[in-house]
Formats: C-alpha cells, structure tokens, sequence
C-alpha cells in the first residue's frame, strides 16, 4: 500500500515539475511558467514585479540566487531581458528554459551552475512588453503576417526608442571635456517615457547592475554600443558610422563570447546578412536613438549587449528546441562574463562603507561607482591598469593592478578624509530601494569562494 502511495507521489511530483515544454507561453502561461520554476527551487528564487504595463500586466522578474531577495556585498547582479518588442519572442522562450535550466541543474548539483547561482545574483525578465506580445501571438494564430505586427507597446510606442537620449550630452561632452558616465536624467523624465520604460528605468536605478543582455530577434547577431552614431541628426538619412564606447574592446568580447558560444551566430552569415564574428558595433549596422544598452551604459554601472537571435522573429514552436541547444552555453557562458575585471569594498577609515565612491582605470574614459554597501564590480580585460578611487571629502587612492583572464581581482579602497574637522561621514548598508540587508550569519563571499574553488574542479558546457 506505501508503494503505491510512494508511486502515486512520484507520478504526482513528475507532473508538478513536468519541463518546460518547447511551445510559445501566453502571459498567464508565463506567470504559471515563471511561478512553477520557484516552486521547484525556493530557495534560490524569487518573483518579483517590477511594475505594469500600459494594459496592466505585470512585468516579472525571476531572481536566481542563493539569498534571493539581498545583496550580498561583492556578489555581481546580472540581468537578462527579453521580448521588449512584443513580436520579437524567441528571447522570452529562452529565458523561460534558461529559468528552468538553473533550476533543474542546481538540483541536480551541476556544479558549475550551483557555483554560478552560489556567486551571481541573476534577474531573468522574460517579458518586457507583455501587451505587444498578446498582440504578436493573436495575429499569428490567426495568420495575420505583418513584420511590426506586436512590435510596440499599446500606445504605439517603440520601447527601445523611447529611453532618455544621453549620448547627445556625451557627444557634447567628448568634444567640450565632460563625463560620458552617470549622466543625469531630465528633470522630467517620467512626463517622456511609457509606463514599461518607467519601470525598467526605476529597476536599473534601485540595483547595481554590472552586466545586462537585451534579447531581441529579426537577425542573428550580437550588438554592442553605441546604438546611436555620432551623426544621427543627419537630416535625410541615418549615418552608419562604427561609434565606439571607451570599453570597445570589453564590449566586443562580450559579444563575441556569445557568438562563439552560439551554435552557429559566430559564422556571420545568417538570415542573409555578414556580420564578422557574429557581432556588430550598433551605430555601424544602423544607428538608433533613445535605445536601452546605451542608456543602461550612460547612466548606471551596468554593460548591456543586444542580442539579435533569430531570422524569423515568431519562430514556429518546431524550431524552439533547436534554438534553446543553440543558444544553451551561449546563455550560461554570458552569465559567467560578469566574473572578470576587478571587484572590492570603498571603505573609511574606521572601516564604513563608502557608497557612490568613483572608481576610474587610466586610460578608459568611463568611471564606475560604489553601491549601496560599499561594493563595486568594474569589468577589465586582462592587462595592467591604474585604478583610482574617489569620494567627497575623502583624499583619492590610486593602485596599480593586474588582472589575468580569470577570476575578477579583489581590489579593496580604504580612502583617508582629506579634512580633519569635517564631520565623519558614515555610511552603513540601509534597508533603503537597494533591497534587504545582507543578513550576519551570511560569510563573506570571498572567503566561501575560496572554499568552493577548491573543492570544485571547473567544469565544461553542461
Ligand atoms: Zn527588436
């Protein structure tokens, strides 16, 4: 009798965490998909909005984390977007397996992925535009064909054209001496942008974000910034000029890590265009203004690329599988990136943390800064650098480091006030928009890294 309790439970747990099935997900489909994910892993998950769409969906985040919900200082946040152009949908099917993929491989302690989960804050939004999806799927049920059908949110608005335009200020400012990092937004931002781009705008102001993919398709390759050439004003036509950023060659081998570990990006030739390595500067394929990557770069300490991934921008539901195999590593490896570069805690002398400090590397004109807790993550190639670190009222420190291809450097500040009589300025952890405090008995990352890298040989594509 237990054995067929024991049977009628296993039937029952098999249905509860039947996979992910290669088909297109619905917005209740998706809210199902992204919850039944958290139910099979809480502990390493959370659900959160972070706002509504024009027609009131919610736009949902999936957290993957060993302590979903907090920061744990020197632990990188990452985030991957999808579907911010409601036609273009294969990005939201990937990132729904890529959920479960986490999840089902954490369980199965696959150790590669329970170290990425154990050293990476992850927010997977599979949706960012939920209406422009509804619409994309009816017509293609009904066999509507219509190449921008789906496209925009329900007012008609381009969502990637519709963030704050911040490269005219770096423009300005390459020319006139000026920062082309943390540009301020317009004093009426709210009164210029949809509701979607409101609340994604909020959600990469509240955490730090140091690495970002945005997953679109219509081509197969990978995009990195500038979107917006130097002479986009152009009257007439867009000028396609190749419009580096100061991190070009950063940017490119992002990129390129995603091509190459792409199935078949990296070949560039696909969908009947070249692209060399699979990847392309933005402005130099065709320039775009208002875009999210480069919003995300002129604004916040976050490195985002846009991913072209499929020819046909409503892939049939026979084609998904293929493109989840061929895009599996490229996912996971992308996630890997944001351990690389330079990591460490801005602190004063009595040892509280320093948020907001500036942390510059000679010779690329693109400053990061400290969090919420004191913690900043600067994203390096290999090589030697002199780095620098500022604050108000405090005297700056400058460091020269190395860093090699693997492991990100841990580079700690400890800055001396520059003032004796002023006044201490102490800044500790809040519970502020930055989430919750890291809890006492969480041990430093450092040191639990340094116990699992040992245990734990590296291991190859799961
Ligand atoms: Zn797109």
């Amino acid at each position: 009798m237990s054995d067929l309790v024991s049977i009628f439970l296993h039937l029952l747990l098999f249905k509860l965490v039947a996979p992910v099935t290669f088909r297109h997900h619905r917005y209740d489909d998706l809210v199902r998909m992204l919850y039944k994910v958290h139910n099979e892993c809480p502990h390493i998950t959370r659900v959160y909005s972070i706002g509504r769409s024009v027609k009131g969906r919610h736009l949902y985040v999936l957290e993957f984390s060993d302590y979903p919900g907090i920061h744990e200082p020197l632990e990188p946040e990452v985030k991957y977007v999808g579907n911010m152009h409601g036609n273009e949908v294969l990005g939201r099917e990937l990132l729904l397996q890529l959920s479960e993929f986490l999840c089902e491989e954490f369980r199965n302690r696959n150790q590669r992925i329970v170290r990425l989960v154990e050293d990476t804050r992850i927010h997977i939004m599979p949706s960012m535009n939920p209406d422009g999806y509804e619409v994309a799927a009816a017509a293609q049920e009904r066999d509507i064909s219509g190449y921008l059908v789906g496209r925009n949110n329900a007012n008609g608005v381009d969502l990637n054209r519709n963030f704050p335009d911040l490269n005219t200020y770096i423009y300005y400012n390459e020319k006139n001496g000026g920062p082309n990092h943390h540009l301020p937004l317009p004093d009426n931002w709210k009164s210029q942008v949809e509701p979607e781009t409101q609340a994604v705008i909020q959600w990469i102001r509240s955490f730090n974000f140091v690495l970002s993919a945005n997953l679109h398709g219509g081509a197969v390759v990978a995009n990195y910034p500038y979107d917006k050439s130097l002479g986009h004003r152009v009257r007439g036509f867009r000028r396609t000029a190749n419009t580096p950023t100061p991190d070009d060659k950063l940017f490119q081998k992002l990129a390129k890590i995603y091509s190459y570990a792409h199935g078949w990006m990296h070949q560039g030739w696909n969908c009947g265009d070249y692209f060399p390595d699979g990847i392309t500067n933005g402005a130099s394929w065709y320039s775009l203004s208002k875009g999210m990557q480069d919003f995300n770069y002129l604004h916040t300490n976050c490195f985002e690329i846009t991913l072209e991934l499929s020819c046909d921008k409503f892939p049939l539901q026979g084609e998904l599988q293929r493109e989840w195999l061929g895009n599996r590593e490229a996912l996971i490896q992308f996630l890997e990136q944001v351990h690389q570069g330079i990591k460490g805690m801005v602190r004063d002398e009595n040892y509280n943390n320093l948020a907001d400090a500036v942390i510059s590397v000679g010779g690329i004109n693109h400053d990061v800064t400290s969090g919420a807790h004191g913690d900043y993550f600067r994203l390096l190639l290999p090589g030697t650098y002199t780095v620098t670190a500022t604050a108000p009222g405090f005297d700056p420190e400058t460091v020269s480091v190395t860093v090699g291809p693997a492991e990100p450097k841990l580079v700690n500040f400890q800055l001396k006030r520059s003032t004796p009589q002023a006044a201490p300025k102490r800044k500790i952890p809040n519970s502020g928009h930055r989430g919750r405090v890291l809890p006492k008995k969480v041990q430093p990352r450092a040191a639990r890294k340094k116990e699992t890298m040992m245990k734990q040989p590296q291991r190859g594509p799961a």
